[in-house]
């Protein structure tokens, strides 16, 4: 179980400035709106307590929890007591865990990836391109560690994500292996780019290695680094990344955010359909609904 790690808990218990967050993404969990991040977790706890028996004498609490004035969740820098009862994890977190649709998602979503890769490759020599694909959420799997916080009553912190990455026990998303493998089969180079940050890199590789997940390139963010990626995906197209290998052009990418793929970003998603024609030929999204820069945008 993740133990209680002494961080910082910022804006609404997550960071509000994913540049300065271990992970990769801006925030971990699930979307909070300002100022209701205490009434979710209140409400992820009442969710354990609602038996049918419970019901009836525990409605009145549920409206005291969803005011403002709930007391916080545990923060991670205080002693934790365990949860009062077994926990429901969020839909999205159970969705992501639990669902066959989840699964037949990122399995068929790598399966034409690697067809596109197949495809877009064809005659090229083999070492001279590559794809690129994020790591986490995208190839790794990093729910357990949303379980453990979500069981505790505890918000990510990056010092907890730093504790998590260390364990080295995420497991590997379906799919990602059989795609890692076989574009490497078929003479292109596998890189991964990952806005981890250089000092958590080697744990990163191990975790990689120990889920025989193959790689040619791991590219870390630099410490304060910025979290676009192009400049990383131009050193892999221009040889800088690992001179050894040489220049690999990039034909394929896979990510869980948007700014998983080139020049892409949330306004995206107001653009007709017709701005979305890279998405399905080189460009394959993963769903994220823990987290993502997605968080930020207004609901409609
Ligand atoms: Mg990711």
């Amino acid at each position: 179980m993740l133990r209680p790690v002494a961080g910082t808990i910022k804006e609404n218990g997550r960071n509000p400035d994913h540049r300065v967050d271990q992970r990769p993404e801006r925030h971990y969990g699930r979307h909070i709106p300002h100022g209701v991040s205490f009434r979710l977790h209140s409400v992820i706890r009442m969710r354990s307590l609602l038996s049918p028996l419970r019901v009836v004498f525990l409605l009145p609490l549920s409206f005291v929890a969803c005011t403002p004035a709930t007391p916080a969740p545990k923060a991670a820098s205080g002693a934790a007591s365990p949860a009062a009862g077994p926990v429901v994890p969020t839909d999205e977190l159970h969705w992501l865990r639990d669902s066959a649709e989840y699964r037949a998602i990122t399995i068929q979503t790598y399966r034409v990836a690697l067809e596109a890769a197949a495809q877009a490759s064809a005659g090229r020599p083999a070492g001279s391109w590559a794809i690129a694909v994020d790591a986490d959420e995208t190839i790794i799997d990093n729910s357990t560690y949303e379980v453990e916080l979500q069981r505790q009553g505890l918000v990510h912190t990056d010092a907890a994500w730093k504790a998590w990455v260390k364990r080295g026990e995420r497991v590997a998303v379906p799919g990602a292996a059989a795609f890692l493998t076989g574009v490497q089969k078929l003479g292109g180079r596998v890189a991964v780019v990952t806005n981890t940050v250089q000092s958590l890199c080697p744990d990163v590789a191990a975790n990689l290695r120990a889920l025989s997940l193959p790689y040619d390139l791991l590219v870390c963010r630099a410490e304060n680094g910025e979290d676009r990626k192009e400049s990383r995906w131009k050193s892999i197209a221009d040889g800088t990344a690992r001179p050894d290998l040489g220049p690999a052009e990039i034909l394929v990418w896979v990510g869980d955010n948007i700014q998983d793929f080139p020049d892409q970003s949330q306004a995206l998603r107001s653009q007709p359909e017709s701005a979305f024609g890279d998405f399905g030929v080189r460009f394959f999204a993963l769903p994220n609904p823990i987290y993502g820069t997605w968080e930020k945008n207004p609901p409609r």
